[in-house]
């Protein structure tokens, strides 16, 4: 790789402020391989607040900005600009801040659902197009390097023809209305800012991409029932989707925020005609391989026998720890690799080219838009739009 493409991006972050549930994952993931270097921000709502945190990571003064317009503004103005961006605001301001910074022709790492509407998510794709920039959208547990396995296993046939997928991410952070006493969890079942879902977009999102990771199959339609299993939410808490994919697979989804005791609640599975797989957020180094007719085998991170895509994202060699900051940090590796590649004009190393995109976006809300159709027609089977 040239000394070019190596340099530190130039980083900026809009939201993601002093106490946000997501913005530390962020910077933590930005700075590991140390491929970005944090220069600006907007960081929070309250302008103020967001200054003196700003300024506490170290970004001079006046480059943490009142609000992400100010932002554009100036660091367009300047011959060092940020050169990209995240945007880790709550959901119904995702398609309005990244489109801006699309336009002025900064990359992009968008927080997930990429919109809270799908032809606003539709335009921001148009967008991205038109101005030939990199969006990522921020499936953080598709970096997982087991993940990566799991479908290095089903690219190379190992599973054979995939029929079915069991994906869920089920936790019990709201089983009881928290919402009332603490505002990062009000937002999220307020459907002016989280959109018209809840436990679909805040976690069915992040289920669905790594089905679609894992076995390269687009979700086709969709027979939902959204249940609201604490009074008095606007919004789904429970949701439990039947799956069926364009490559032929079926399944289910279950995303939920209510079931009290699971404490992350991410896990996959998934089963072809020769064997299975199974994948746990919660022990994310192994990866199980259920041959239908052979030993079980465990893969380890790291390990033996993995294949590259697996492979290149390792830091440490098995047997040493690696989990959630370090999947986090694998996206924001690749996204360094992409933006310094569209920049530099040269071609993507195709083992750093699967992190999510904006079609995976896409996709999230397309599936939100199909549930939302198929429970309001009493379940039906709904194809995606
Ligand atoms: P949060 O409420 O904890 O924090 C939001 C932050 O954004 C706050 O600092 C707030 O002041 C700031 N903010 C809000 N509007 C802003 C604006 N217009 N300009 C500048 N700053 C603004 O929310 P959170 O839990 O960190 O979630 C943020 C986003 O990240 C959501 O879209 C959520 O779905 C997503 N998220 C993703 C993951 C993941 O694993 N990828 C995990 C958690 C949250």
């Amino acid at each position: 790789m040239g000394e070019e493409s190596r340099r530190r991006l130039r980083f900026g972050m809009v939201g993601g402020g002093r106490g946000s549930l997501i913005g530390d994952s962020h910077r933590i993931a930005a700075r590991l391989d140390d491929r970005y270097e944090l220069v600006a921000g907007a960081l929070d709502l309250d302008a103020e607040r967001g200054r003196a945190f700003g300024v506490e990571l170290g970004v001079e003064a006046a480059r943490c900005y009142p609000d992400y317009r100010t932002m554009i503004a100036a660091e367009a103005a300047r011959p060092d600009g940020v050169e990209v961006v995240a945007v880790v605001t709550p959901n119904a301001t995702h398609v309005e801040i990244a489109g801006a910074f699309v336009e002025a022709g900064v990359d992009v790492i968008c927080e997930k659902p990429l919109a809270t509407d799908l032809a606003d998510a539709r335009r921001l794709a148009a967008l991205v197009e038109r101005h030939g920039v990199v969006c990522a959208v921020m499936y953080g547990y598709s970096g997982y390097p087991m993940v990566r396995q799991a479908r290095a296993l089903v690219e190379e046939g190992a599973l054979g023809t995939v029929n079915i997928v069991m994906t869920e991410f089920a936790h019990g952070h709201m089983a009881v209305a928290g919402e009332r006493d603490n505002p990062a969890m009000a937002w999220r079942v307020d459907p002016a800012v989280s959109g018209p879902s809840y436990a679909m977009a805040d976690t069915g999102t992040h289920a669905l991409h790594l089905a679609k990771y894992i076995t390269g199959q687009r979700l086709s339609a969709v027979a939902a029932e959204l249940r609201h299993v604490v009074a008095g939410r606007p919004l789904e808490d429970d949701a439990h989707v039947l799956l069926r994919f364009d490559g032929g697979a079926g399944g289910s989804l279950w995303a939920s925020a209510v079931a009290a005791g699971n404490r992350h609640g991410l896990r996959i599975r998934v089963y072809g005609d020769r064997a299975g797989l199974e994948w746990h957020q919660e022990a994310p180094e192994r990866l199980t391989f259920l041959p239908r007719d052979a030993p079980v085998q465990i893969f380890e991170q790291g390990g033996y026998g993995i294949a590259p895509l697996a492979a290149r994202p390792a830091r440490v060699f098995m047997g040493h720890p690696e989990g959630y900051f370090e999947a986090f940090a694998n996206v924001y590796r690749d996204v360094a690799e992409a933006v310094a590649a569209r920049r530099a004009g040269t071609s993507l190393d195709p083992l750093a080219a699967t992190y999510p995109g904006v079609a995976d976006g896409i996709a999230g809300v397309a599936m939100i838009d199909a549930a939302l159709r198929s429970a309001a027609a009493g379940g039906a089977w709904t194809a995606l739009d």
